[in-house]
């Protein structure tokens, strides 16, 4: 399969100042980057316009500012690029503005500036085209890594992308390629497992899936809007009336798929959500008032263990529990285990279950886990990413290298 953008690997970048939307949206903690895996996985790409000589000037989002917010800095993410890259980052003094000019144009072939959070400019998740204008001015070309914010029309991933050069950088072009594969042409059975906290935002895929997987594996909160809809009690777990409207829609979409929805045969309930909570498992899914179901139980972590390991393709979303718990852990981990030794092709999406991943040790067992969360969702649901489609087509640049 092909990827249709034209890719960094074709920009005439030499003696070029290059603008860089990467994806850096870390977790902080203490003044400090306290997971790097996102600015690891965009070092292809800048080592790549580095080693071809480009100046570049980077610039992402950090959470959600909403104007300036001086904890909310790119300092520390500068400071741990420094340390990555062995090259010193400059850290501009805004997102845009004259100082920023002048920083970008003394920028010499292989050196690197990042602009602070974009979201420090209410322009930027307005699309402002005065904002993108003036981010187009600090640059010959753009490159777009930031997969993880290519379902957004803002203006550091789709404005700015209208009016230089766009290509995509190595990482988006390998998100879509790998998420592509299991939407378009997946190797059979496809099996995917579906958890987390909320039917609501992925009602549209799940529905997608009913038509195209083999399998899909119900655990984590979502499934309580699934017996809510059945008339199951569900005591005081998570779920509400609009998702278990759209889980009832889904049930009997269900029936007339295909597709084998299969939802948990028994639970581990708490009283609160709590890790020093009373704890009981449930043979069963009927919870009682006064408990909570928390994770999936041993009996449901088997059966989707031997599913995943029968399947062609496995696409993994949401966690079981609640992992971050450790007596709701295990349903999670069990899936984890089971994904990470399943031998056919694995790919996992959503930035809770890439951190259950990394805290069991199994983030490098899989084949692609993905940067993006909803990215990863809305292209496997078959809608198109505003970041992805601003960028310049393969066929445009096939002839002018
Ligand atoms: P992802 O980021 O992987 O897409 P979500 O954001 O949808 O996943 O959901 C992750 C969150 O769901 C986790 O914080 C987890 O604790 C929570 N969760 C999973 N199962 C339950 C449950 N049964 N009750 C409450 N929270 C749960
Ligand atoms: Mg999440």
């Amino acid at each position: 399969m092909s990827f249709a953008k034209a890719t960094v690997r074709d920009a005439p970048v030499e003696g070029r100042r290059v603008l860089v939307r990467v994806d850096f949206n870390v977790p902080l903690a203490g003044g400090r980057v306290a997971d790097d895996a996102r600015i690891r996985a965009a070092l292809p790409t800048i080592e790549l316009l580095r080693e071809r000589g480009a100046a570049l000037v980077l610039v992402s989002h950090l959470d959600r500012p909403k104007g300036y917010d001086p904890s909310l800095s790119m300092a520390p993410v500068a400071a741990r690029l420094e340390e990555l890259l062995g090259t010193p980052v400059r850290l501009a003094p805004g997102v845009v503005g004259t100082e920023v000019e002048e920083l970008s144009a003394a920028l010499g072939p292989g050196e690197v500036a990042m602009l602070e959070n974009s979201r420090f400019e209410p322009g930027e998740t307005a699309n402002d085209p005065e904002l993108a204008r003036r981010l187009a001015g600090l640059a010959d070309l753009y490159v777009d890594d930031a997969f993880g914010a290519a379902h957004r029309a803002h203006a550091t991933t789709e404005g700015v992308a209208h009016l230089l050069p766009a290509y995509a950088g190595l990482l988006l072009e390998r998100e879509v390629l790998e998420l592509s594969a299991v939407r378009d042409h997946p190797a059979r059975p496809l099996c995917v497992i579906l958890g987390g906290a909320k039917v609501s935002g992925k009602v549209g895929l799940i529905e997608r899936f009913l038509d195209t997987a083999d399998q899909i594996l119900i655990g984590g909160a979502m499934c309580f809007s699934f017996f809510g809809a059945q008339g199951i009690p569900v005591g005081g777990s998570l779920s509400d009336d609009e998702s278990i409207g759209l889980a009832g829609r889904v049930l009997s979409r269900a029936e007339a798929s295909a597709c084998d929805l299969a939802l948990p045969v028994d639970l581990v309930l708490g009283r609160e959500l709590d890790a020093n909570t009373e704890v009981m498992e449930l043979d069963g899914v009927e919870v009682p008032d006064g408990w909570i179901g928390l994770d999936v139980g041993p009996r449901t972590a088997a059966l989707y263990g031997e599913r995943i390991a029968s399947a062609g393709t496995v696409f993994w979303n949401g966690p079981m529990g609640a992992f971050e718990l450790e007596p709701f852990a295990a349903g999670t981990r069990a899936v984890a285990e089971a994904v990470a030794a399943a031998p056919g092709t694995t790919v996992v999406g959503g930035g809770d279950s890439a951190a259950a991943l990394h805290a069991f040790g199994l983030a490098d067992r899989v084949d692609w886990l993905s940067t993006g969360g909803g990215a990863s969702l809305e292209l496997l649901e078959g809608r198109e990413l505003p970041g992805v489609e601003a960028l310049l087509s393969a066929d445009r640049v096939a002839g002018g290298r």
